[in-house]
């Protein structure tokens, strides 16, 4: 059985914390043992982290920018082999993990390299004094990983920190340890310093060593939202700058003019991809009552066709739940969604796969629901889940959609365009789409409002979360004595 170890200053590290086994989803087989960090590993960590903070941000960004630049053409000469990786941790169709999950992850060290040279400060004109301002790095962040898109993750956390001259020590969900590990090795052979990107595996006794240790400037999790509050809480002892990337219950709004098809793939792609396991999904989709048979009609029959199977078939379009206990969540909530008077449409069942009988697949489940208290219209369950509602009138609609903790995403089908930007504007979710759904290039901010998070990934927004401004006053005059 192979070991996945820690990786510290550019070595492979045996953990000497808890060991713990890490299974395929689709077959339930055990593929790898882990090997944690204790607290000793995690302390040799950050100090290879400092010495490697001396190296990198003394560097310039242009030499910086380089590295990264080389890691992202490696990821994407490694593409098939990674998404093969990744597939086996995940549980997700290798179609997916082929087209998006490493690829979007090379994309983002690629935009960062670009980026790193032109990060700079401004000059502000005083009258003869003057000032200005440098751009500086944090010093050691840490990222913490959730399970359902893990290189993406630790390329969206590791690339703007190290473009900003940071350091890195990542430590993925511990249910997914592998290409944190392999993206490592990558950084390393791109030519990264010592230290820079360092990896620690572990499960949120880790996490909680990394939010409670006094050299880690910042924390960036992406997670469920309780776990959000307590690395916020936890972060708040040393007052770390924290980036939150959690959950959420996200509506699409498919008015009565909408595209039909076009709204059909929409509801599917920010439902069923994934196996259901997005933090963006558009899990309540409002149907305009107008529209709501020939929108369910055109739904069921395009679900109906897809292809639940084994994940590592090029073939097959929904893969395996995580592991067990998600499983029984997700099956859980259908339970109660008929519990509670939600029609099901379609789905609802367990799937036996042939060849991957220990695996958890869950047929793409369809609800229609009446009620907005029902707790499967309310909280999110991470699964291949959908329950439409249906609605009347504009404003109610965006009350109803608004009538949620979280405020990841939001989605609106029409082909109106006062209408659509009309609506974008009243609803309160961080990332908007008007006629698609979860499409998420590296160019744009990515990130939740109310309790889905607080700071923002990608585009030019998260270099603001990765560095800090110095402000220098110069004296061109004398100031004479004041008193
Ligand atoms: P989780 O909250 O259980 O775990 C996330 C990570 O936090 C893991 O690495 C875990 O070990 C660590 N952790 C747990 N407790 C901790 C603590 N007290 N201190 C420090 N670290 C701790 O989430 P998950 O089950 O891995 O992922 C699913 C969740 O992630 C869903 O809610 C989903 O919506 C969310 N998510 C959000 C985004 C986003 O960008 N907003 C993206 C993907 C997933």
């Amino acid at each position: 059985m192979q070991t996945i170890p820690l990786f510290i200053d550019n070595q492979p590290v045996n953990g000497s914390g808890k060991q713990f086994d890490n299974y395929n989803p689709a077959t339930g087989e055990i593929t790898h043992v882990v090997t944690g960090a204790s607290q000793e590993d995690f302390e040799k960590a950050v100090q290879a982290a400092k010495k490697g903070f001396q190296v990198w941000s003394a560097m310039s960004p242009t030499e910086r920018g380089r590295i990264l630049h080389q890691a992202s053409g490696l990821l994407r000469a490694k593409n098939e082999e990674l998404a093969l990786l990744e597939t086996q941790d995940v549980g997700k169709p290798i179609k997916e993990s082929i087209a998006v999950d490493v690829i979007s992850g090379a994309d983002c060290l690629e935009y960062y390299a670009g980026l790193a040279p032109s990060l700079h400060g401004e000059h502000y004109e005083l009258g003869g004094d003057f000032a200005y301002t440098k751009r500086e790095p944090l010093g050691i962040c840490a990222g913490i990983g959730a399970w359902n898109y893990p290189i993406q993750i630790a390329c969206w956390k590791a690339a703007p920190a190290l473009a900003c001259g940071n350091v890195m020590i990542f430590k993925p969900a511990e249910l997914t340890p592998l290409t944190a590990y392999k993206l490592a090795e990558v950084f390393k052979e791109a030519g990264m310093p010592d230290g820079v990107f360092n990896v620690v595996q572990g499960d949120a006794e880790v996490g909680q060593m990394m939010t409670a240790h006094p050299d880690i400037a910042k924390v960036s999790i992406t997670g469920e939202v309780g776990t959000g509050k307590k690395v916020m809480a936890a972060s708040a002892n040393t007052l770390k700058h924290v980036t939150l990337e959690l959950g959420g219950k996200s509506p699409i709004i498919i008015f009565e003019d909408a595209d039909l098809d076009e709204a059909v793939y929409g509801a599917m792609l920010g439902n069923f991809y994934t196996q259901g396991e997005i933090c963006s999904n558009g899990t309540r989709v409002y149907v305009h009552e107008s529209i709501k048979e020939q929108f369910i009609e055109r739904l069921i029959e395009k679900t109906k066709a897809l292809k639940i199977g084994d994940p590592a078939d090029s073939e097959t379009q929904i893969g395996a739940l995580i592991n067990q206990t998600h499983f029984e969540k997700v099956m859980s909530y259908i339970k109660l969604g008929k519990e509670q008077g939600a029609e099901l449409h379609y789905g609802g069942n367990q799937v036996k796969v042939p060849g991957c009988e220990g695996g958890y697949f869950v047929e793409p489940t369809i609800f229609v629901s009446h009620k907005e208290e029902e707790r499967i219209v309310k909280e999110e369950i991470f699964g291949p889940v959908m329950t439409i509602l249906t609605f009347q009138e504009e404003e109610e609609v965006i009350r109803r959609a608004n009538d949620t903790p979280f405020g990841l995403a939001a989605g609106v089908y029409t082909n109106d365009m006062r209408r659509a930007h009309r609506t974008v504007a009243n609803l309160q979710a961080g990332m908007c789409w008007i006629n698609t759904y979860n499409i998420n290039p590296v160019e744009i901010p990515f990130g939740g409002n109310k309790q889905s998070g607080i700071g923002r990934e990608n585009g030019l927004a998260a270099i603001e979360h990765y560095s800090q401004r110095k402000t220098v006053y110069v004296a061109m005059k004398d100031l004479g004595n004041p008193f």
